[in-house]
């Protein structure tokens, strides 16, 4: 190890998901073509592009659920491991909330929230619902506890699915289009959750087309078309003065 990278280790300033020249493949689709990203303590960044570019698989091989065929990930400078009990651990560090909730079907929304910090953190039954309550109220959630997930709207769901990572205490949340399965009246509650998670100075990567959302929170938005970083900027930058023109027919499209 060089001297450069102790200090790197050792300092603040070390990014806390980067990912360096990743590719990856899909027999001969080229789904991951030389993607850098840092991501900084702190920042959100959104991620923005159309369907099949490649967003989803980029979410998930930060959370080695996917494999990648060249390349470097790095967690707070660690490289990801490929197995193991370290990956465990890693793994556990990044919350990553999907487009389905996920909830475990068969276990009330307490027992869900509990499960990982008393299996993987070892925490004391008590401990965890103490912690588990306290999100659930945070998200607005706390008088659906005892219940089990379809005793749930959509968006109560998802708001449980966010408190259920947070309990794991993440060094950084992923959202992969947390919304898009939500009716239209539900969005706004989950949004809200996220907006006062990014304003508490969590670390986020989201995957989302809701332009507000990036307005108000993005440090960054980033464009991905055809598996590659096409354009990065701030929000104002990317929605008022897109670059490109695959940018533009994006945003043509969404808007
Ligand atoms: P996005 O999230 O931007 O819509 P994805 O990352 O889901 O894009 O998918 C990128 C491309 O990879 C798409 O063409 C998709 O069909 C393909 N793909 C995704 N997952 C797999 C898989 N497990 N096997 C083969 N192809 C896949
Ligand atoms: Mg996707």
């Amino acid at each position: 190890m060089s001297k450069t990278d102790t200090v790197e280790k050792s300092g603040r300033d070390v990014p806390v998901i980067e990912l360096r020249h990743v590719d990856k493949h899909y027999g001969n689709l080229h789904v991951l073509r030389d993607i850098n990203l840092k991501v900084e303590k702190g920042e959100v960044v959104v991620v923005i592009g159309p369907s099949g570019s490649g967003k989803s698989t980029m979410c998930r091989t930060i959370n080695r659920l996917e494999t990648i065929d060249s390349g470097e990930i790095l967690i707070e400078g660690e490289p990801l491991p490929q197995e193991g009990r370290d990956l465990t651990r890693m793994r556990a560090e990044l919350g990553m909330v999907f487009q389905q909730f996920n909830l475990f079907a068969h276990l009330s929304i307490l027992d869900n929230v509990t499960l990982g910090p008393r299996e993987v953190l070892g925490l004391s039954k008590e401990e965890a619902e103490a912690r588990a309550m306290e999100l659930l109220e945070r998200v607005g959630v706390g008088e659906q506890a005892n219940k089990v997930p379809a005793q749930l709207s959509g968006g109560q769901q998802q708001r449980a699915a966010i408190a259920r990572s947070l309990a794991m205490r993440p060094k950084a949340m992923m959202f992969d289009e947390p919304t898009s399965a939500l009716d239209p009246e539900m969005i706004n509650e989950v949004l809200d959750v996220m907006v006062e998670l990014a304003r508490g100075g969590m670390t986020m990567v989201v995957v989302t087309h809701e332009m507000g959302f990036a307005r108000r929170v993005a440090s960054r938005v980033i464009f991905m078309a055809e598996g590659q970083i096409v354009e990065e900027g701030s929000p104002d930058e990317f929605f008022d003065h897109p670059k490109t023109q695959r940018a533009r027919d994006f945003l043509d499209s969404i808007r």
